[in-house]
């Protein structure tokens, strides 16, 4: 066990000179928390992945603070690229760009790409800036569980296993970013995120889906992207269609009877109908942000209150709601229920 030590911004120099020392630093960005060390440190970068439990072939997101910062970590950069910084740099979009020979080859998995995105969290950035090196940093989270968007989440997942933990409230973002892949001809979107498609669209015209999006039979171009991911201790399971409400309370009933404690996971629209269950809000479901802020949150509150099975209302897969199901049906393992199906 390491002995962490435990700040906020008022101590944030601390941090600073531990990730120029080698040190493992949690902080916050608008996304998630990450879990940072010094890009060009490849013994620092190394226990990242020992502190997290990540499969080495899982490459890591650079975190920079200026533009200098990506000429050193790029060989190539398209030209349009330059469009897509102006419109969402800082922001939650990363950039997967050729290499530079300075990137150390633990971070990139191997690849001859990496992945770099400017982080807008004020906190994140001062760090960056401080510490006067480009951070890697995957979520905060043990490999495999929801990313971590509060502070007791990085404090339940990470104690004793890094150096620092900057804190600095709730994430206000909640889904981590997208990763666009502009280093082939046309840009593909390897994760979705907050920043959709029809975003980078509007600034780029050409653009596609990397094709694991739409059909989970094939290996996605970004290697993490095959790990099973966002798990709460709860098995989950998504219940589609209008029939939602129906489906669930029946499920419920046959549950109980078989001892099973169920937790539901929906908008306050659907929620309302249900009393006498364990339920976490998305919010409202005019709002989709809310939904994809509280979504990583729920996984993990439902977690605590000890429920066997986490039922879950699903979205729209268009716009936000593309990455929200993403995560939603990892977090499931694809296990989704068709109300339409199974009540008429
Ligand atoms: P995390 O930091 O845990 O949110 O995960 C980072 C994501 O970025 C993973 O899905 C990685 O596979 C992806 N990624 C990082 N570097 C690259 C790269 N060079 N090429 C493609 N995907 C990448
Ligand atoms: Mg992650």
């Amino acid at each position: 066990m390491k002995k962490t030590i435990i700040i906020r911004e008022n101590r944030i120099d601390e941090a600073a000179n531990a990730l120029k020392e080698g040190k493992l630093v949690v902080f916050p960005t608008e996304t998630v928390y990450g879990l940072g060390a010094n890009a060009f440190d490849e013994e620092a970068v190394k226990n990242i992945f020992i502190a997290k439990g990540r499969p080495s072939d899982n490459p890591l997101i650079v975190h920079i603070a200026n533009i200098n910062q990506l000429k050193d970590l790029t060989g190539e950069i398209p030209e349009y690229a330059q469009s897509l910084i102006d419109a969402f740099w800082p922001g939650p979009l990363t950039l997967v760009m050729k290499k530079s020979d300075l990137v150390p080859e633990i971070i990139t998995g191997g690849l001859d790409t990496v992945a770099i995105r400017m982080p807008s969290h004020p906190v994140a950035l001062k760090l960056i800036k401080l510490s006067g090196v480009p951070i890697a940093a995957p979520s905060a989270n043990i490999s495999g569980r929801p990313s971590p968007t509060s502070e007791i989440h990085v404090v339940e997942d990470l104690s004793g296993r890094v150096d620092y933990i900057l804190l600095a409230g709730d994430t206000s973002v909640g889904l981590e970013s997208t990763v666009l892949d502009i280093s082939g001809a046309i840009p593909q979107i390897l994760r979705p995120g907050y920043i959709t498609y029809e975003d980078i669209h509007e600034i780029i015209g050409q653009l596609k889906y990397d094709l694991h999006l739409t059909d989970k039979n094939i290996t996605p171009k970004s290697p993490g992207m095959k790990y099973k991911h966002y798990s709460p201790k709860a098995k989950v399971i998504i219940v589609e269609g209008k029939y939602s409400r129906q489906k669930m309370t029946s499920m419920i009933d046959d549950y109980a009877e078989q001892g099973i404690k169920v937790g539901i996971m929906g908008t306050d629209e659907l929620l309302k109908g249900f009393s006498g269950v364990v339920c976490c809000s998305l919010g409202d479901a005019k709002k989709i942000s809310e939904v994809g802020n509280r979504l990583f949150r729920c996984l993990r509150d439902l977690d605590q209150q000890k429920v066997d099975v986490i039922l879950a209302e699903s979205f729209n897969r268009e716009g936000l709601g593309v990455a929200i199901m993403n995560r939603l049906e990892k977090a499931a393992g694809y296990h989704i229920i068709n109300s339409e199906e199974d009540m008429q």
